[in-house]
């Protein structure tokens, strides 16, 4: 009878070690996002990763930080990332959310805002005029939202303050802009 009891002790123990390994093989999945890119383990558990907003293009024009303001209205320190994206091209969410801003919003040009938690939202700037979500929607990571804009819009204005087609990428975490490199591996 004892001998029994042991014996189903160790077999309990089997599925426990088992789906331990199972799990171990999975955790680089989980970290594995679209278009090959690898996300970065950054500490926010409110998705697995970040999409990167523009599939196929991954050359940065200008990067987060410092920099001299390279037209009238664009803040010397760039908020931001530019991402060499042709347009017409899909701009897609970085991460699940609400969009709480999708409009024109001055040196953004055509601009969308998606809030993913309290106190941290992506916006994504100099877009196309026709933007393929709404204020209040939700959603979700890899979701295309918009197309990189062209420089003028329709009403012969600069899309935003803006040199050029490409999409300005922008984190906000906590009222202030982070660098949004940190979460990709390029
Ligand atoms: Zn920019």
């Amino acid at each position: 009878m004892e001998d029994i009891i042991k014996y189903f002790r160790y077999a309990m123990l089997f599925p426990v070690i088992l789906s331990f390994f199972i799990a171990i093989i999975f955790i680089p999945f989980l970290y594995n996002g679209y278009y090959g890119i690898t996300y970065g383990n950054n500490g926010y558990s409110l998705n697995f990763g970040f999409v990167w907003p523009t599939p196929n293009f991954t050359r940065i024009t200008s990067p987060f930080g410092r920099r001299n303001s390279p037209t009238k209205g664009a803040s010397s320190y760039h908020q931001g990332i530019d991402i060499a994206a042709s347009q017409g091209s899909n701009v897609l969410a970085i991460m699940s959310g609400t969009v709480i801003f999708a409009g024109w919003s001055g040196s953004g040009g055509y601009m969308i805002i998606i809030e993913h938690d309290k106190n941290f939202d992506s916006r994504y700037c100099h877009l196309g005029e026709r933007l393929l979500v709404t204020k209040g929607q939700k959603v979700y990571a890899g979701q295309i939202i918009a197309t990189v804009g062209p420089k003028y819009v329709s009403n012969g204005k600069l899309n935003g303050a803006t040199t050029g087609v490409h999409l300005h990428l922008g984190i906000r975490k906590d009222g202030e802009f982070i660098n949004p490199l940190q979460f990709y591996n390029l």
